[in-house]
């Protein structure tokens, strides 16, 4: 099929540009000023609509086995379509087992089956009770299956416990070997173990209930910068081979990007809630702003969108990480949840706020939402940019609409989400995944044209088209301004190098 004259966001370009886009099964075949149909080739009018490569998302966790009452893969993966995600990245430790063996790892493959729409591909993880295993040999023996392995300094989970910094140090150099990177939460256990009870103490002591200041000034900005440092410093030669999750303050990811004297740097990503939030906004928002790190002060936001906009933050990600109401309401900033179902948001806030309001160019936003993720992680020859060759992974936008987010459209099983109301720029009208229209937001009958990228590919790995359980036989994929059209089950997994 062709999409004629939508407005392209294509590699390299200031602006973007007015063009005919050829897909031919899952791939971009052709971009023009002008294409001239085949025979019986289906066209579609994008006249006044933008295109954008689909967004990934390589920081989600879909708790799949395990802690499927918060998050499974037909909701997470519906709601990244819905949001222009078309590639999510799932973290190894918030199901169950913890991906931290090749065993467990086809345990969990096992259970996703056919139930993502969009394409996805898995962490593996170093666990501070699993370490020496897995030098030993699970981290070999996970690289074919893996883009990446994930620890933490503090975990507040007993089945993924934290490494030490010698303990990093040790797994960043075999991730290196292996031509992977080694994904760091970066907040450091000898700052929030003793800030996190010298808080409890300020309450008690002053007589009052916790509070959202107590929660933050448990995990202060001091945490994110010593564990970067931390993490740098033990890595060595081979911190380049380093990833530092979400981060949420400033100096933290300037130090990430640059590295330490004499050691080269690594990279990091952030999240649209430290863009977006301070913890003044605990006040109205509550628990549905908890996450780990917390957002921290006012002035952090700005210097991030800065430090986005010129590479040193390599992009951005959502640490989707949802939770039902009786897990997020539980009357204490201590026990609350801490996780925003952000996959749904995370694209159509980057392009509202970041690239809409000036504070992106094109390229850094591209870079931010799609390239740099596509590159870190051994994806970019098939995904990542609106080219030839490249997978048909795209969005379609209307740039003159708004939108409303609502925690009850998101498609996730999470509704809780601290951007409730917000008013964005733009609607996503399509989310197409190797050609394939997964998230239909058309208006009824408008662009008729795109009624042929329903159906034209399907996952040669998938099941035959007659078993696919369709999203609404199991999950309701129906939002208030559209649905999903494509069978769970068509999205594919990926590995490193797009094998
Ligand atoms: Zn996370």
């Amino acid at each position: 099929m062709i999409i004629r004259n939508a407005h392209c966001a294509l590699p390299g370009e200031e602006h973007l540009l007015k063009r005919d886009v050829r897909i031919e099964g899952e791939r971009i075949t052709a971009i023009s000023t002008h294409l001239e149909p085949k025979a019986s080739e289906s066209e579609m009018d994008a006249n006044g609509l933008e295109l954008f490569p689909g967004a990934i998302d390589p920081h989600v966790h879909f708790d799949e086995p395990g802690f499927t009452h918060r998050e499974d893969f037909a909701h997470g993966s519906m709601a990244a379509a819905r949001g222009g995600v078309t590639t999510v990245i799932d973290m190894p430790c918030t199901s169950l087992p913890p991906v931290t063996t090749v065993a467990n790892l086809k345990e969990k493959l096992a259970a996703i089956g056919q139930h993502s729409v969009v394409d996805y591909a898995l962490f593996a993880g170093v666990s501070g009770n699993h370490l020496e295993q897995a030098l030993a040999g699970d981290m070999a023996a996970l690289a074919p299956y893996v883009v990446g392995y994930k620890c933490y300094f503090v975990s507040g989970m007993d089945t993924f416990t934290a490494v030490d910094h010698y303990g990093f140090g040790r797994a960043a150099a075999k991730a290196a070997e292996l031509g992977r990177l080694l994904l760091l939460h970066a907040e450091d256990a000898g700052i929030v173990l003793p800030a996190t009870k010298a808080m409890h103490e300020r309450s008690n002591l002053e007589g009052r209930e916790a509070s959202w200041d107590d929660y933050v000034d448990s995990r202060p900005e001091s945490s994110e910068l010593a564990a970067v440092a931390g993490a740098l410093a033990s890595a060595g030669k081979q911190a380049a081979s380093v990833h530092i999750v979400h981060v949420g303050t400033a100096s933290a990811a300037v130090l990430a990007a640059t590295g330490l004297p004499g050691t080269p740097g690594g990279s990091c990503e952030t999240c649209p809630h430290y863009l977006a939030f301070s913890r003044e906004d605990f006040a109205d928002k509550g628990s549905s702003l908890k996450t780990a790190p917390p957002v921290k002060g006012r002035e952090q936001a700005e210097q991030l969108w800065r430090l986005l906009e010129d590479g040193s933050i390599a992009f951005v990600t959502s640490d989707h990480a949802p939770a039902p109401e009786a897990e997020k309401n539980t009357g204490s900033p201590w026990t609350d949840y801490g996780g925003i179902p952000g996959t749904g948001t995370l694209f159509h806030y980057v392009y509202s706020q970041g690239y809409k309001a000036g504070r992106l160019s094109l390229q850094s936003f591209l870079r931010a939402v799609s390239g740099a993720a596509a590159a870190r992680y051994g994806l970019s020859e098939r995904k990542g940019a609106l080219a030839v060759g490249m997978d048909a992974d795209l969005v379609l936008v209307d740039p003159k609409a708004k939108h409303v987010v609502k925690g009850k459209d998101l498609l996730s099983k999470g509704t809780i989400t601290p951007f409730e109301g917000m008013s964005l720029d733009g609607k996503i009208l399509a989310t197409l995944v190797r050609g394939r229209l997964v998230w239909d937001g058309r208006k009824k009958g408008s662009l008729p044209g795109l009624e042929a990228a329903k159906g034209t590919a399907t996952n040669p790995e998938a099941a035959t088209p007659g078993e696919h359980a369709t999203a609404d036989s199991i999950v309701d994929g129906i939002a208030s301004d559209g649905r999903i059209v494509a069978p769970l089950g068509h999205g594919k997994q990926l590995t490193w190098g797009y094998r």
